[in-house]
């Protein structure tokens, strides 16, 4: 059986809170590594960030690559693969990644993030990169010249994927269940109002994708007609409604879970319920603003509380193992 590498910190994630959290970590002389297999996150296929302070207008993977080359002048270490199960073992956690490796950890720092929700629908799976997308920043140029796309959402990814589409196809749908755009920003809404290529589809929802495995996603069946058609001809479809935390590590180690909103539970330093587990960023209820500089904020604050779990820890053993034991005093 291989080794099991021995640090103090293992941080599970590779985006923004997971970063901040290793250059905190390493800062505090901690052993720390860092294991995930995609680099950059969420931000780094956000497209344009014009609101990280300090870095106007610059593209996300641009700033992820600024978090991970301040990460590396530290020296710290980074697994590229996911981690796929944590228990505990002793006063430390066992971590088993995909590639095999496994790594005691006194103190983990949780940073995956959430996962994009699907519309659940027959022919999503397999039109998957033929026609259907999870995220408009990164495949809308494929989209250029076409005559229709379709965006499903109603938050700001979704306006901001509709208003970005609609530089390349001739006309997008944006379909949204509710009545009403409430949640995106206004400065957005600006935006979208002034776009005329887009077509808002107000109390509607996908019913059923159309096409085939050869010819991909053709259209689309919509739930109630528009302007007396209840099929849409579209090129492409782009899912953006929204993400749910990344649970599965969180469940193995029974963390609690907020039941409003679904999310990791912490307090304001970033303590989840289980001594030792510490948790940043989107995965968290720590605020309702998930964003880069959120993200990156709670990471160096989760840092800061794991190394205090490290230091207690290790001056536990060192107690230990300079008491006398009992019945060997000599006398
Ligand atoms: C389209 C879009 C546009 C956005 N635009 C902006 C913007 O303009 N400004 C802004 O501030 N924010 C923006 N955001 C939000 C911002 O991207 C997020 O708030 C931020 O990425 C959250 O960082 P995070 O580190 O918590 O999670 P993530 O960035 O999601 O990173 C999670 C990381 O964990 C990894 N991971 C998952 N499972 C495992 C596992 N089992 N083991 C190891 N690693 C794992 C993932 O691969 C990923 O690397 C945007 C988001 C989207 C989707």
């Amino acid at each position: 059986m291989s080794e099991v590498k021995q640090v103090d910190v293992l941080i599970v994630g590779q985006g923004a809170a997971a970063f901040a959290a290793g250059l905190y970590s390493s800062r505090y002389q901690v052993e720390t590594l860092i294991a995930g297999e995609q680099f950059g996150g969420e931000t780094a296929i956000g497209g344009t960030i014009e609101n990280y302070p300090g870095q106007p207008d610059i593209d996300g993977f641009d700033l992820m690559m600024k978090f991970k080359e301040q990460v590396d002048k530290l020296e710290t270490p980074t697994e590229y693969s996911n981690v796929t199960a944590v228990e505990k073992n002793g006063d430390v956690y066992r971590a088993t990644l995909e590639n095999g490796t496994q790594v005691d950890a006194i103190s983990i720092i949780l940073a995956v993030g959430r996962e994009r929700r699907k519309l659940s629908l027959p022919k999503e799976e397999e039109g998957t990169g033929n026609g259907v997308s999870y995220c408009s920043t990164c495949d809308a140029p494929l989209y250029r010249n076409k005559k229709a796309a379709a965006v499903v959402g109603g938050g700001n990814a979704a306006v901001e994927g509709a208003v970005l589409l609609a530089k390349y196809a001739e006309t997008v749908y944006l379909i949204y269940r509710r009545d009403k755009l409430t949640r995106p920003e206004p400065i957005l809404l600006k935006v979208l109002d002034q776009t005329d290529n887009v077509k808002v589809l107000y109390s509607t929802e996908v019913a059923e994708l159309l096409g085939s495995d050869d010819a991909g996603l053709t259209g689309i069946r919509i739930s109630q007609p528009w302007e007396g058609q209840d099929e849409l001809t579209i090129d492409g479809l782009f899912v953006e409604a929204g993400a749910d935390p990344r649970l599965e590590i969180p469940n193995q180690l029974g963390l609690e879970i907020n039941p409003d909103t679904g999310e990791v539970h912490v307090d304001k330093a970033l303590n989840t319920s289980v001594q030792g587990i510490y948790a940043a960023g989107d995965l968290t209820d720590g605020t309702e603003l998930k964003q880069t500089i959120t993200a990156a904020a709670q990471g160096a604050i989760a840092a800061l509380s794991a190394y205090q779990h490290v230091l207690e820890v290790k001056s536990g053993w060192q107690e230990a193992a300079t008491s006398t034991p009992a019945g060997v005093s000599g006398d």
